[in-house]
């Protein structure tokens, strides 16, 4: 795929998670890089169909590119809970139930960590971010941030599994970090880096 980055590039944040495109948001905005949502176009949801975060995320950012006629990016992300075989993973918004209720799914995530009697609260993030164009060209992206799993939740920054997210080298979990933080060090943003190294031009 040719670099179709560049100052002032309109892209569409295939996303309906308001907590992934504020992050995006933040990421792209001091590259002067004009973020519409996919919500705002009123474009479908796909069925995420894939079998890991890098398919779910091509997926997604075909679609709306497909659908919107500009380049269009998305992103698919969850949590990997070692001593649960990296559940819930690819099905960590399901762990929501419909209501997406995260309170639910972080309770879930310690029960189970608690049945299964395992020591071990490793974990990590990981994001899928793909960019596609109009003509289907696309190419996915992937960033990791390791830690541990604490109980119970602290903090209301941030969305999803953040308040039980403690990212390894720092005491906050990413509910409780200043959000430029968590910025610095996510799973996005590694992502992020790695996509911008590849397909953004500086002028
Ligand atoms: P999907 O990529 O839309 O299928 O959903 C990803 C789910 O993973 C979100 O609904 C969140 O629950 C979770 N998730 C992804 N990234 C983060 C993050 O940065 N913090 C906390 N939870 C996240």
């Amino acid at each position: 795929m040719p670099k179709p980055l560049h100052r002032g590039s309109r892209l569409v944040i295939a996303s309906y998670n308001e907590g992934k495109v504020r992050e995006l948001g933040e990421l792209f905005a001091p590259l002067d890089i004009n973020c519409l949502s996919a919500a705002s176009l009123g474009l479908p949801e796909p069925d995420e169909t894939g079998e890991s975060f890098a398919e779910n995320a091509l997926i997604k950012a075909k679609a709306a590119a497909k659908g919107s006629g500009q380049l269009a990016l998305s992103d698919d992300s969850g949590l990997e809970v070692a001593a649960l075989g990296g559940e819930p993973g690819i099905h960590s918004a399901r762990w929501g139930g419909p209501e997406k209720d995260f309170g639910q799914a972080m309770t879930r995530v310690n029960r189970e960590l608690e049945s299964s009697g395992a020591a071990d609260r490793t974990a990590n993030f990981t994001c899928a971010l793909a960019l596609a164009a109009p003509d289907g060209l696309a190419q996915v992206f992937e960033g990791k941030v390791f830690g541990t799993i604490v109980w119970p939740p602290r903090g209301a920054r941030g969305f999803g599994y953040d308040p039980i997210f403690v990212p390894d080298g720092y005491t906050e979990t990413f509910g409780e970090m200043d959000p430029k933080l968590k910025n610095q060090l996510s799973h996005r943003m590694r992502a992020f880096e790695q996509l911008m190294n590849a397909l953004y031009v500086e002028d």
